[in-house]
């Protein structure tokens, strides 16, 4: 199994390392010759959700993992990864890949809390390490999103078919659990 890491900003290479400690090899998009058709599935880190998508958009990126997510590439958005993905941001003019059927909320927790760690239940998963860092939520879900986390009654992780997001950050908690969940989707994907 091989994921590519869109590596343009934030952190890629927490998600690398989180990988590697469960055995599983990554390498990194930074460019449109990097989207290698060999990839089980590709990671959106956290960062900054603006940053990255006028990257992704100068870098032509933006079309071509549109395209793969919607041909089914397993994908794996974290934080502002997830605000990437979603289809609609509640205070934000703008969308980017759109491709995930949910509603984003940007810095959800205000500025003064942005930044906490805690501990909640993840469907499939049980009790896990969650760590914010001025992070997103769900505030809507349509379609076929299924809730995977709330906290404080927000939602902090979802899934629609071959799509995965979290508020929060696993690869900066040491806890490999969601990174395994997501390599256990791609498995399954392959059937
Ligand atoms: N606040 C950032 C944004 O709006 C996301 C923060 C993060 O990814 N840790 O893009």
């Amino acid at each position: 199994m091989k994921i590519g890491v869109l590596a343009l900003q934030g952190a890629f290479a927490e998600h690398r390392q989180a990988f590697s400690s469960i055995g599983i090899e990554t390498a990194e998009i930074r460019s449109r010759k990097d989207m290698r058709a060999d990839f089980d599935g590709i990671v959106i880190p956290g960062g900054e959700s603006t940053v990255q998508g006028k990257l992704m958009d100068a870098l032509g990126l933006t079309e071509s993992l549109r395209e793969s997510v919607r041909d089914g590439l397993p994908v794996f958005g974290t934080c502002a990864g997830l605000i990437l993905l979603a289809k609609r941001i509640a205070n934000d003019d703008r969308v980017h890949l759109a491709t995930m059927d949910v509603t984003a909320v940007r810095n959800g927790y205000g500025r003064q809390l942005g930044s906490f760690r805690t501990e909640g239940e993840f469907k499939g998963i049980g009790k896990i390490p969650m760590v914010f860092i001025r992070a997103p939520y769900v505030s809507e879900t349509s379609g076929e999103t299924e809730i995977l986390a709330t906290v404080d009654g927000k939602i902090v992780a979802a899934r629609e078919k071959n799509q995965l997001v979290t508020a929060f950050h696993p690869e900066l908690t040491g806890d490999p659990s969601v990174h395994l969940y997501f390599a256990e989707m791609i498995r399954r994907s392959r059937g």
